[in-house]
C-alpha cells in the first residue's frame, strides 16, 4: 500500500494544517526529553522564534541503561502540551508502549513517534495503524530499506496511511560518530513510496557542531523536513546533551535551508 504506484504524484500529510510532503520543508525542532515546565516553555518558545512549525521531546524515553532518566511520563505530555499550545504549535512524542496509546489521544498528541528500537514491535506498528494520526516511522538501528517499508505496511494494512518516514542513522563498522547518515534512503523511500521522508541528523552523528551539515545535506538530497534536537541550555540537558543545539544555532541553521530547498 506504500507503493508509489498507487499515488504517482506522492502524499502530503497535514498536521493541523501544516503540510508534510511537497512543496515546503518542515522542521520539527524541541528537546530529546520533557524535563521541566520552564524548560518547555523557554523551548516552545525558542522553537517557534527559529520559524520551526512543530516540535518534538520525548515523555517516555527508550534508553539503553534501565537506571538512566525514563522521561516524566505521563506529567511530561502535559508539560509538553501546555507550552506548545502557547505558540500553536502541534506536538510530536514518541509512543513506546500499546498501553499508553489512549492516553496519547486522549493528550492530544499530533505525530505519534516509532522509535528506531521499535520499529520492529509489530504489535506497537498495528494498534497505530488502527488510529488515524500521523506517524513518523523511524528507521531501526539496523534495519534495510526492505524491512523499514514492511514495519510501514504493518502501520497502513491496519488504515492508517498518515505515515512519515525518518532516517536517523544506521550501524555500521564506523564508530567516529554515533551512526551513519543514511543520505542515500531519502532518494530510495522516495522512489519507492508516496510518502514523506523526514531526517533526524541529531541522532545521526551525535554531536551538534554536525547537524547543521547533515541537515542541509538531506534538503539537499530532496527530505521532506527534519527532525532536530534543540535544548536551551544544551550542557544541563537530561539526555543527548551532546547533540542538542542551542536556540541561536537552530535559528542560524533555519536560515540557510530555504536556499538549498528552492535549488533542489
Ligand atoms: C528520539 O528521537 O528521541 C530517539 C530516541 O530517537 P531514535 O529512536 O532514532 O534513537
Ligand atoms: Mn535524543
Amino acid at each position: 500500500i506504500v507503493a508509489r504506484a498507487t499515488h504517482p504524484q506522492g502524499s502530503v500529510i497535514r498536521v493541523r494544517g501544516i503540510p508534510i510532503g511537497g512543496e515546503q520543508i518542515q522542521v520539527i525542532g524541541g528537546p530529546c526529553s520533557v524535563e521541566t515546565q520552564a524548560q518547555m516553555d523557554e523551548s516552545a518558545a525558542a522553537v517557534a522564534a527559529a520559524g520551526c512549525r512543530m516540535m518534538r521531546g520525548g515523555a517516555f524515553k527508550p534508553r539503553t541503561s534501565p537506571y538512566a532518566f525514563q522521561g516524566l511520563g505521563v506529567e511530561g505530555l502535559e508539560f509538553f502540551q501546555r507550552s506548545a499550545r502557547q505558540h500553536n504549535l502541534p506536538i510530536v512524542t514518541e509512543l513506546m508502549d500499546v498501553r499508553m496509546l489512549d492516553t496519547f489521544i486522549e493528550h492530544e498528541v499530533d505525530v505519534i513517534q516509532i522509535g528506531a528500537r521499535n520499529m520492529q514491535n509489530f504489535d506497537l506498528l498495528k494498534e497505530v495503524g488502527r488510529v488515524n494520526k500521523p506517524v513518523i516511522l523511524k528507521r531501526g538501528l539496523s534495519a534495510t530499506i526492505s524491512e523499514w517499508l514492511m514495519s510501514a505496511e504493518y502501520i497502513a494494512a491496519g488504515g492508517n496511511h498518515n505515515i512519515i518516514f525518518c532516517e536517523r542513522g544506521i550501524r555500521t563498522f564506523e564508530t567516529a560518530y554515533r551512526n551513519v547518515l543514511d543520505i542515500t534512503a531519502i532518494p530510495v523511500i522516495k522512489r519507492e513510496t508516496h510518502l514523506p521522508v523526514i531526517v533526524d541528523p541529531s541522532h545521526a552523528g551525535g554531536k551538534a557542531w554536525m547537524v547543521p551539515a547533515l541537515a542541509q545535506a538531506a534538503v539537499a538530497a530532496g527530505a521532506d523536513g527534519l527532525l532536530i534536537e534543540m535544548h536551551p541550555n544544551p550542557c544541563e540537558a537530561w539526555c543527548d546533551a551532546d547533540q542538542a543545539l542551542t536556540p541561536a544555532e537552530l535559528k542560524q541553521l533555519m536560515t540557510t535551508l530555504g536556499a538549498i530547498a528552492q535549488a533542489v
